[in-house]
C-alpha cells in the first residue's frame, strides 16, 4: 500500500466531507434562525424564509432585481422591518458559530490493517465571527452613511448592502468588485474578513497512525493456541 497516496487521497476527501456538511449546517442554522424570528412576528411566508436563508448563504442576490426575488408578504415590509430580519439572523449565526469546537476528529481505517486518526483546528468560525461582515438591506438611518464612497450613488431603500466590522457599508456588488484587488476597507484600510478566510479554513494539527497486521496478529494468536495443546 502506498501509505503517500492513501494519505492524501484521506485527508482530500475529509476536507470535502468536511466542508459540504458544515455547508448544509449553516444553511439549516440560518433556516432555524430565520423560522424563529419570523414566527414571533408572523410577518411572511416559508418560501421567503428560504430565500432569505439562502441569500445569507450564498450571498447572491441580483442587484437590478432584488426586489423582484421576494414575495409580496416580503417586498411590503418596510426598510426597517427587512433589516431587523437580516440583522437579528446574522447576529444570532455569529454568535452560533463562535460557539463551534475549534479541534474536530475523524478515525479512518483502510483493509483493517491501517488506522490513521486526524485532528484538525477550525478557525473558519472563529474569524466569522470575530469579523462579522453583515448583508442587509439599507433603511436610511441604520448606517453611517447615505451614499456608496465605491460608485458614489446614494443607496437605494432595500437595496443590499454589505456592511464590514468597522461599520462602512457598501453595495454588495461594488464591493465585490473591490475585493478582486484588495482585502481591506476602502475606507477606514481596516482589513476585513475575506482575506481571514484564506488561512482560516482547516489548518491540520497532527496524525497519529497506529500500523499492525491482522494477519500477524492471527499468527501470534494461533501459536499461542497451539502451544498450549
Ligand atoms: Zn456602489
Ligand atoms: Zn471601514
Amino acid at each position: 500500500m502506498d501509505f503517500a497516496v492513501f494519505f492524501d487521497q484521506m485527508v482530500s476527501e475529509y476536507v470535502t466531507g468536511f466542508t459540504q456538511t458544515e455547508e448544509a449546517m449553516n444553511r439549516a442554522t440560518y433556516d432555524v434562525i430565520l423560522k424563529d424570528i419570523i414566527s414571533q412576528k408572523s410577518l411572511i411566508t416559508p418560501a421567503d424564509i428560504e430565500k432569505i436563508a439562502a441569500h445569507l448563504f450564498t450571498g447572491v442576490v441580483s442587484t437590478a432585481n432584488e426586489e423582484a426575488v421576494w414575495s409580496g408578504d416580503f417586498r411590503r415590509l418596510s426598510g426597517d422591518q427587512q433589516y431587523d430580519i437580516y440583522k437579528e439572523a446574522q447576529d444570532k449565526f455569529f454568535e452560533n458559530v463562535s460557539k463551534k469546537p475549534k479541534l474536530k476528529t475523524a478515525q479512518f481505517n483502510q483493509n483493517n490493517n491501517l488506522y490513521l486518526f486526524l485532528y484538525h483546528r477550525d478557525s473558519y468560525y472563529e474569524t466569522v465571527a470575530a469579523y462579522r461582515t453583515y448583508k442587509l438591506p439599507y433603511s436610511s438611518g441604520k448606517f453611517l452613511h447615505s451614499e456608496c464612497m465605491i460608485c458614489l450613488e446614494d443607496f437605494k431603500e432595500k437595496s443590499f448592502l454589505c456592511q464590514l466590522k468597522c461599520k462602512h457599508a457598501f453595495h454588495t456588488a461594488c464591493l465585490a468588485l473591490c475585493f478582486k484587488d484588495q482585502v481591506a476597507c476602502p475606507i477606514c484600510r481596516q482589513v476585513s474578513i475575506f482575506n481571514q478566510y484564506f488561512y482560516g479554513t482547516l489548518v491540520i494539527l497532527f496524525i497519529i497512525c497506529s500500523v499492525f497486521s491482522i494477519n500477524a496478529l492471527k499468527i501470534i494468536i494461533r501459536n499461542l493456541c497451539c502451544s498450549s495443546f
